[in-house]
């Protein structure tokens, strides 16, 4: 199996040494294979926001290590590290944060853009991931004018707009009624699955939870 993304001995602690100390990860380690789509599951609160903005280099831990695609970020400086995290990492939220004044299309070529990819093929690209989801009928629609299902499996689309290695995403269904998060759900799998990403996914679904390929839970700061 190859190892996207590997995690050890990871500990976060908010506020060290103030009243308001928190500790939220106490030494939580994991990996994710390329093809594979792991399912975090734990209670709000209890750290997987955090986790996986550590996993997606948003964050520093304060112990441990991170590595990605075989190498460890903590070896890296602040800007080689944004690099990494620019080619490597996609990132879904519950909240679809596409950008109102530009259409579904737009929202997934700007990336492309930013990432010196020529127009052409950055319409071409973004075609062909709207055209996976089911949406590029869609394409000149702005997120106004889209459904949140929509709206969501645009931002899947846009997450993955520059071929990025790892793809984390925080209660991506967590807006969603029961149906619309089914059909977002078989999207992604089917994205996941055409791209041969690694994909950690938090839920509180546990449906969706259990048609993923494993599952981790983050237990008083560990995962098991
Ligand atoms: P989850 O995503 O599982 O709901 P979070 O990772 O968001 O959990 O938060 C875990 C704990 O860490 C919570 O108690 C939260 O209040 C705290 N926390 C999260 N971010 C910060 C921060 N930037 N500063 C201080 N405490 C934080
Ligand atoms: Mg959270």
């Amino acid at each position: 199996m190859s190892e996207v993304l590997g995690l050890d001995g990871i500990e976060k602690t908010y506020n060290a040494g103030k009243p308001n100390e928190i500790k939220v990860l106490r030494g939580a380690g994991l990996t994710v294979a390329a093809g594979e789509v792991v399912a975090l599951v734990a209670p709000s609160g209890s750290g997987k926001s955090t986790l996986l903005h550590i996993a997606g280099l948003l964050d520093t831990p304060t112990a441990g290590t991170v590595r990605l695609l075989g190498e460890d970020m903590g070896s890296l400086g602040d800007g080689r590290r944004t690099e990494a995290r620019r080619a490597q990492v996609g990132f879904v939220y519950q909240f679809h944060h596409l950008l109102p004044e530009f259409t579904a299309l737009e929202n997934i070529v700007l990336p492309q853009l930013a990432n010196a990819v020529e127009r052409g093929a950055a319409e071409a690209r973004a075609m062909d991931l709207l055209a996976s989801v089911g949406l590029d009928n869609r394409a000149s629609h702005r997120p106004a004018e889209l459904s949140g299902g929509e709206q969501q499996r645009v931002a899947f689309c846009r997450a993955l707009a520059n071929g990025p290695a790892l793809l984390l995403a925080d209660e991506p269904t967590g807006n969603l009624d029961p149906g619309t998060s089914d059909t977002v759900f078989q999207a992604l799998m089917a994205l996941v699955r055409e791209t041969g990403l690694a994909a950690l996914i938090a839920t509180h679904n546990l449906d969706l939870a259990a048609r993923m390929d494993r599952t981790v839970r983050l237990d008083n700061g560990l995962l098991v």
